[in-house]
């Protein structure tokens, strides 16, 4: 399956801003934004007045850099949210957010958007009972995600849910970490998405 193989850290250098990708390394002071917050490369602390296109475009790469999405999906997630009623920018976001990926993160059962993908591709998770390992489904309202009867036991979890547990959790969520369980108890809002993303431009750039 194809995903983003780029260094991490240089995304978010060149996206200039945390995009959380991974893990705990993000909040400590080993995250090299703390230290080198300028675009990696031999011109990389050169200062460049973007465009208009070129500002659109930055949003969408960090959209789709926060997701770990190509661009052939994250188009396809924008068609999807053209086609829905409501505001398209707005659409968009709450697709994203509901990935399953998207949501084991939120739930605190992976410390990173990668890592949880991984774990939804090792078939860790189950929806509603059925195990699910395709890291882009879509949940519902009132679904039920729990780590799956087998890798309950599994120190992976344990030392996961130790580190995330402080961790705030959405309102559209409900976790239970010694069930390892989690209930969407409603689709995200935009309100409900902490990302500093101006969908607006994502919007501006594909209606081009
Ligand atoms: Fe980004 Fe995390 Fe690397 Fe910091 S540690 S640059 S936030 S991926």
């Amino acid at each position: 399956m194809a995903r983003y193989t780029e260094a991490s850290c240089r995304l978010c250098r060149r996206e200039d801003m945390k995009l959380y990708l991974k893990g705990d390394k993000c909040y400590s002071s080993k995250c090299p934004m703390e230290k080198r917050a300028f675009a990696p490369g031999q011109h990389g602390q050169r200062r460049t007045k973007l465009s208009e296109y070129g500002i659109q475009l930055r949003e969408k790469q960090k959209a789709k850099r926060i997701y770990g999405i190509l661009e052939k999906q994250f188009r396809s997630y924008f068609e999807m949210a053209a086609k829905k009623r409501g505001i398209t920018g707005d659409n968009l976001l709450q697709l994203l957010e509901s990935r399953l990926d998207n949501t084991v993160y939120r739930l605190g059962f992976a410390s990173s958007r990668k890592e949880a993908r991984q774990l939804v591709l090792h078939g860790h998770f189950t929806v509603n009972g059925k195990k699910v390992n395709i890291p882009s489904y879509l949940i519902s309202e009132g679904d039920l995600i729990q780590v799956a009867e087998k890798s309950k036991k599994s120190d992976k979890f344990k030392a996961v849910v130790e580190s995330t547990s402080s961790k705030v959790t959405p309102k559209w969520l409900e976790v239970d970490f010694d069930k390892l369980e989690g209930k969407v108890v409603a689709l995200p809002t935009r309100e409900d998405i902490d990302l500093n993303i101006e969908d607006h431009l994502i919007v501006e750039l594909y209606s081009r």
